[in-house]
């Protein structure tokens, strides 16, 4: 791994012409340093040849704001776009005065505290350009970052393996006929086929009754972002959910990334359901949450001034029924969005 990752730089820097034709790595880990400026300099890193996506995830200080300033691919188109001087403010208004915590630019991304995540395409049309790319990070402060870049290959997976776990010494398991024939149904809209893993029961712990939530996403000292910490050395694939007794009044669940980190053993790895509630609201809260995590937005959010934000979408409409509000449909662009997800994988 490490010395892909070595190959890897030094092939992006234009020296490391060894006369072995290897394809660039799938996954890499590399460093940077956010500057007084609110920006990193450029990450550079290579996509390879037939790309499904490029998710990046920025991991940093968990009372600091990140995002992507610059984000590049193999043909060089800026594609962000920020507009000039340092972002930090404008990063901190959106994110706790206006609750939204869009970041200004060309790139629709979710400004987020401690690990951000992007996930690019997002939305049809937008198309992955294999060869050298660069990334930079915004933030509202400096620092170090750790940044892991996965550019799963274009292979059809469409599977999506679920594990639920049960968070509570008494909660009825949700797992019934009903809710599995449910989710598969919601997300089979979408050509996401569910199955799933394993159902865990994990009595005994502090995190039964979730008592805050925060807008516009959890941070990662929240309750929440707890649970992951309660499964981080199962060895599974899959997305995590984790059922809980209770979530804050009117919170039905909630996912720890819009789109959250596919990777196992960080803080926003799953989504919270509560539980006890009819299986075909489980299951349709269960899709909603999974569709938030691979990347799905509302159809439109209303932040603090009254502004209202719509998801990045063409084929959504308002008020119109729609998993991504209170219904349970899913648009082709919808579909879309959701194929590109690193978390699916290919089942025979
Ligand atoms: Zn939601």
């Amino acid at each position: 791994m490490r010395f892909t990752l070595v190959c890897l730089v030094v092939s992006a820097l234009g020296c490391g012409d060894d006369g072995v034709d290897q394809p660039p790595p799938r996954e890499v880990m590399l460093e940077a340093v956010v500057g007084a400026d609110g920006l990193s300099a450029d990450v550079p890193f290579e996509i390879p040849e037939g790309t499904r996506s490029v998710t990046i995830v920025v991991e940093g200080a968990k009372d600091s704001l990140y995002a992507l300033g610059a984000f590049a691919m193999g043909d060089g188109a800026e594609l962000v776009n920020l507009p000039a001087g340092a972002p930090g403010p404008a990063m901190q208004a959106t994110y706790e005065q206006e609750q939204i915590g869009q970041l200004a630019g060309d790139l629709y991304q979710s400004i987020r505290l401690g690990t951000f995540t992007h996930v690019y395409p997002y939305r049809p049309g937008q198309i992955v350009v294999e060869g050298n790319a660069y990334l930079r990070v915004a933030s509202n402060r400096p620092g170090p970052v750790k940044i892991r870049i996965l550019m799963p290959e274009d292979d059809g997976a469409n599977a999506l393996p679920l594990n639920i776990y049960i968070v509570s010494d008494t909660l009825a398991d949700p797992d019934t006929p009903a809710f599995r024939s449910e989710v598969t149904r919601l997300l089979a809209q979408a050509n996401v086929n569910v199955t799933f893993n394993l159902v865990e029961r994990i009595p005994g712990t502090a995190l039964e009754r979730i008592t805050d939530f925060s807008e516009p996403q959890e941070a990662p000292t929240s309750m929440s972002a707890m649970l992951p910490g309660l499964v981080a050395d199962r060895m599974t694939t899959g997305l995590d959910i984790f059922f809980v007794e209770a979530l804050p009044s009117g919170v039905g669940g909630l996912a720890l990334g819009t789109p959250g980190p596919p990777i196992r053993g960080t803080y926003y790895f799953g989504v919270v359901v509560r539980g006890g509630l009819p299986a075909v609201e489980l299951a349709r809260i269960t899709a909603h949450e999974a569709g938030h995590f691979l990347g799905l937005q509302h159809v439109q959010n209303r932040g603090i001034s009254g502004r209202i934000y719509p998801d990045p979408l063409d084929d959504t409409t308002p008020g119109v029924d729609n998993l991504m509000e209170g219904g349970s449909l899913l648009t082709p662009h919808q579909a879309f969005a959701l194929s590109r997800s690193a978390l699916l994988e290919v089942r025979p």
